[in-house]
């Protein structure tokens, strides 16, 4: 039997998706073998993600408001900043409760993992470790590492990826966020405080990555060396660094990638979540309109500009010069902290920083004088 619809990995982006089109009488497949499980995630999720889609609010369990966090410059500097409330979640709880709402409104769950895909004179041919499935439309919500991906437009450049490592702990006492901008290389270590457990990890991009082990040992030691660890974790993330990745196509008459399959990240701070949510209610508008291709035209109106800018930013962000210098005046005038909260909670676009920066900057130097 030909199915319609075939949804590649039941994460954010995949359950989001099924639970959109089944709102609209779509009822796709998704395939998942993975549940449940915990993802290698700090599991931050900012204001604007939960106001623009409301549904994430309903996650019963193990979630965490923060409401300030703490920026370290390589040397040591501190600057606080709060304002915004981030909900730090466990990705067990978020994906499950997705998942259960994608069900729950009608899409398919198929508990098989994906070994392939191959285009057919009806669609695609989809094999899992147990059998053979075929469907008009796969999209590809399977992660950094997405067969999809590998079928349609080939693997996300190693250049284009970051390599994180970290511990699930308990015993964070901590009633903030950490984020820690590493020395020699282009990364941070973080901790995000939750409910149940912390998330505390290291990353950068994969060309730094051999040292990785040691940043996060000497972070931990530093900055939390009471902590119980639970389990250790290794991951990669799309982390682009050249804004020509964005212009392979993620769409086409029977295809579609979203989430992390996509390469869908802020290329600055590795925030995945929101794309996921909102490249699927994207995808699902394409879908509905009986357009799958028109999805690439959607995310590039969306938040394609906003990675571009990124990119372009993010090394004069990670300029080690520019780090100390900008913890310092962040941590001195609370207009340029208020205008990084904003950025971390996506209420800044780096589209708009470089005006916002330009237009308070005599705000900013004048805290500045009275802050010595
Ligand atoms: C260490 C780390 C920390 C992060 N911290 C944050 C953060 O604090 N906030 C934030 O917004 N983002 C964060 N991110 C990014 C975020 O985790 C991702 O962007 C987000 O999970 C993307 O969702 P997705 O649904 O596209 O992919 P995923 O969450 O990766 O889900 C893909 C799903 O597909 C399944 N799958 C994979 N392959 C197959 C297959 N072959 N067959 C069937 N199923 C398959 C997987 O099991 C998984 O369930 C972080 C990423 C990392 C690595």
């Amino acid at each position: 039997m030909v199915e319609d619809i075939a949804i590649v990995g039941g994460g954010p982006a995949g359950a989001y998706l099924g639970y959109r089109l089944a709102q609209n009488g779509i009822y796709a497949t998704i395939y998942d073998d993975s549940h449940p499980r915990e993802k290698p995630c700090g599991g931050g999720i900012t204001p604007f993600t939960l106001e623009r889609f409301p549904l994430l609010k309903g996650v019963p369990s193990s979630y965490r408001f923060v409401h300030r966090m703490l920026f370290i410059s390589p040397e040591g500097k501190e600057a606080m900043v709060s304002g915004q409330s981030l909900m730090n979640v466990s990705r067990e709880h978020l994906d499950g409760y997705l998942r259960h709402t994608a069900v729950d409104s009608g899409a398919k769950l198929i508990k098989e993992r994906v070994s392939g895909i191959e285009e057919s004179a009806d669609g695609w041919l989809i094999r899992t470790q147990k059998g053979e499935y075929r469907s008009r439309l796969v999209i590809g919500a399977d992660g950094v590492h997405s067969v999809v991906r590998r079928a349609t437009v080939g693997r996300i450049p190693r250049e284009n990826l970051a390599a994180c490592i970290g511990y699930f702990a308990r015993g964070v006492e901590r009633d903030y966020s950490v984020m820690r901008f590493l020395k020699d290389c282009k990364g941070y270590a973080w901790i995000f405080p939750r409910e149940t457990h912390s998330s505390i990890g290291v990353g950068t991009d994969t060309r730094h990555a051999r040292n990785l082990t040691g940043y996060l040992n000497e972070f931990i030691e530093d900055y939390c060396p009471n902590i119980e660890k639970i389990s250790p974790f290794g991951a990669m993330m799309p982390a682009a660094r050249d804004p020509k990745f964005y212009e392979t196509p993620c769409s086409g008459k029977n295809w579609v990638l979203i989430g992390d399959a996509a390469g869908h990240v802020d290329p600055i701070l590795g925030e995945g979540i929101r794309y996921a949510i909102w490249g699927a209610e994207l995808a699902a508008e394409a879908i509905l309109d009986g357009e799958p291709a028109k999805f690439d035209a959607l995310w590039r109106e969306a938040y394609c500009p906003d990675f571009v800018e990124a990119c372009r930013l993010f090394e004069f962000v990670y300029n080690p010069d520019m780090l100390e210098l900008g913890i310092m005046m962040i941590a001195r005038s609370e207009t340029l902290a208020r205008i990084v909260t904003d950025l971390v909670a996506s209420e800044q676009t780096y589209r708009g920083l470089r005006d916002q920066v330009i237009a308070s900057l005599p705000r900013i130097m004048s805290e500045q004088e009275h802050s010595r």
